[in-house]
């Protein structure tokens, strides 16, 4: 057995998962052996004819689009793609084994180029190349339906992959997706949301993890400090489950102030809400000690194969408003582009999809497709405290014009006698810097603000929120970006409308104290974060918030702040410190 090895990342949700290694195309060559039900087994058959046909056309198109010395190439690719024999073996392999097809089709090819490999002949050794070339085409098509998988899994596993999308997070079960790792990805990336959201200790950024992984070997992934363990040794495997049974025994602490109030010991008292990514998710909120949602992210409704109807998303999110009775329930409408892209709206391939085609500007531009979502949250709203968010909002302009579409569509359930709330709230997210800037111009327009600082953070600092690279200078706690949540603050206060904050800072508890001071009227956060973040709120003086957040504004670096966040934090709450 090879040595216990440890590999650093960047923990992004928290917890401790021990358990073995499920590797989602890491190796394009390598697929795990998944286990095909006998029913099923014929539709993997016909997943692999149309994962062949793809790549087939692919390989007739660039033939046809190369210079004739290249043509060849291509055409000899295509060749292998037709040796019946060859695919009649595949296929039969997978119906007397009933495993997933790319791993039999990996392990195939990984065969043929151990044979051509070891020929003498130059000119076969020389194919080597291009059958890797053919193998891994087809594995790309192969994957794309293999990551199906993680909703099928049939025991707990640890995911290994070079990055997954936030749809196929979405995928993941609880039950059977105990954690994962991967090499891309950075805090607020909406993979790492996700894992928070479904309660999986998570590690990004895990940058050399597939060079030294193995299908089937144990991990150790803290989730808290970013680390990894492969091939954990008994001791250390000894230390880790002490360190879950801490947590879990402090877990129990923190839900005897489940149905306790967020408010201070001097009576300054926060709405402490919960961003949720799905509508099952509302019933946690309540567990966790949250007041209502303060922030439904839509998006994962329209990831999949078909757009949702009217109907549809009434349904969602009147489950979401039952589920949080009569606190406030905050529905974002539709934030897609940047990481969250689906394939209905037809966008050709953005070279900063981030600074593109994304949130309200693509709503605005598919009016039709807005308004079914509007009128599916009007709908919801007659039945509790419904509030409508816009996303990635940059000016008055674009407020004006969503409103006008809000209006129009009251205008129609009015025409059509449906119900709604007439007096629904309407706010934005203020999470592009102009937004930030530009706060006094915008409250007038609104009844209230909710701070992004996970993009406020990464627009204001030019630093993609994804990209492991320059992940080291993604910090929310930068003075000028604590500055803009100042000014925002501020300003909102200043119309008379409340002002929230629902980006991952809100739930780092060393930040809280600072947010808390800056006067903000609600913090939202993953249902997970809530119990510590209210332990905070009700050991933290307000008069002592207000001048943590005065000496804060006048720190000049990132790191200085950090620091001095965790002393205080240290000092006041060492249980936090497990
Ligand atoms: C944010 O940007 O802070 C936010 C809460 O929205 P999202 O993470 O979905 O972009
Ligand atoms: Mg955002």
């Amino acid at each position: 057995m090879r040595n216990e090895r440890r590999i650093g990342g960047i923990g992004v949700s928290p917890g401790v998962a021990i358990g073995r290694a499920f590797l989602l195309g890491v190796d394009e060559l390598k697929a795990p052996p998944v286990r095909i039900l006998p029913h099923k087994v014929e539709d993997e058959i016909k997943g692999f004819r149309r994962a062949l046909s793809q790549a087939k056309r692919e390989l007739a198109r660039l033939r046809d689009d190369s210079p004739g010395e290249v043509e060849g190439i291509f055409g000899a690719h295509l060749m292998m793609l037709e040796d019946p024999v060859f695919l009649r073996e595949i296929e039969e392999e997978v119906r007397e084994k009933r495993l997933s097809v790319a791993h039999i089709f990996g392990e195939r090819i990984e065969e043929v180029i151990s044979h051509f490999g070891g020929l003498e002949d130059e000119h076969f050794r020389g194919r080597v190349a291009d059958i890797r070339d053919v193998g891994t085409r087809v594995m790309a098509h192969l994957l794309g339906t293999e990551r199906e998988v993680l909703a099928h899994l049939q025991e707990e596993v640890i995911v290994v992959a070079h990055d997954l999308s936030p749809s196929d997070t979405v995928q993941m079960r609880k039950e059977r997706v105990i954690g994962f790792v991967t090499e891309l990805g950075g805090r607020t990336s909406h993979t790492a949301i996700m894992a928070r959201s479904l309660e999986i200790p998570a590690v990004v950024g895990a940058s050399r993890i597939s060079g030294e992984v193995n299908p089937g070997d144990m991990l150790v992934v803290d989730g808290q400090t970013g680390r990894v363990i492969l091939r954990p040794s008994p001791t250390t495997l000894k230390e880790y489950r002490q360190v879950k049974a801490r947590l879990k025994r402090f877990e129990k602490t923190l839900s005897r102030l489940r149905d306790l109030p967020a408010v201070t010991p001097d009576g300054r008292r926060v709405e402490l809400s919960a961003n949720i990514e799905a509508p099952e998710e509302a019933e946690e909120i309540r567990r966790k000690g949250g007041y209502g949602t303060g922030l439904f992210r839509t998006e994962y409704l329209f990831m999949r194969a078909t757009l949702p109807g009217e109907d549809e998303q009434f349904e969602v999110y009147s489950q979401v408003v039952r589920s949080c009775g009569d606190c406030p329930v905050i529905i974002r409408t539709v934030d897609l582009g940047g990481d969250k892209f689906v394939s209905h709206f037809r966008v050709p391939k953005e070279v900063n999809p981030f600074l593109g085609w994304r949130g309200i500007r693509l709503c605005l531009q598919n009016r039709g497709f807005f308004k079914i979502q509007l009128r599916a949250i009007l709908r919801a709203s007659a039945l509790g405290r419904v509030g409508i968010m816009f996303p990635m909002v940059s000016g008055v302009g674009e407020v004006r014009e969503a409103k006008g579409i809000i209006e129009e569509t009251k205008e129609e359930l009015r025409g059509q006698g449906i119900e709604f709330d007439e007096g629904i709230q309407v706010g934005i997210m203020v999470e592009v810097p102009s937004a930030a800037i530009l706060a006094d111009l915008l409250a007038p327009e609104v009844n209230f603000f909710s701070i992004g600082t996970n993009d406020l953070t990464q627009y204001c600092l030019a630093v993609d929120r994804v990209n492991p690279n320059v992940s080291y200078l993604y910090e929310p706690l930068h003075p000028a970006v604590l500055k803009l949540i100042n000014q925002v603050v501020e300003a909102g206060h200043r119309h008379g409308i409340w002002v929230g904050l629902c980006g991952e800072l809100g739930a780092d508890p060393a930040a809280a104290v600072a947010l808390l001071g800056m006067g903000l009227d609600e913090l939202s956060v993953s249902p997970v974060a809530i119990p510590q973040i209210k332990l905070v709120i009700r050991g933290t003086a307000y008069s002592l918030a207000q001048r943590v957040a005065k000496e804060v504004l006048a720190i000049t670096t990132p790191q200085e702040i950090r620091e001095y966040l965790e002393g205080l934090l240290k000092n006041n709450f060492p249980q936090l410190n497990i």
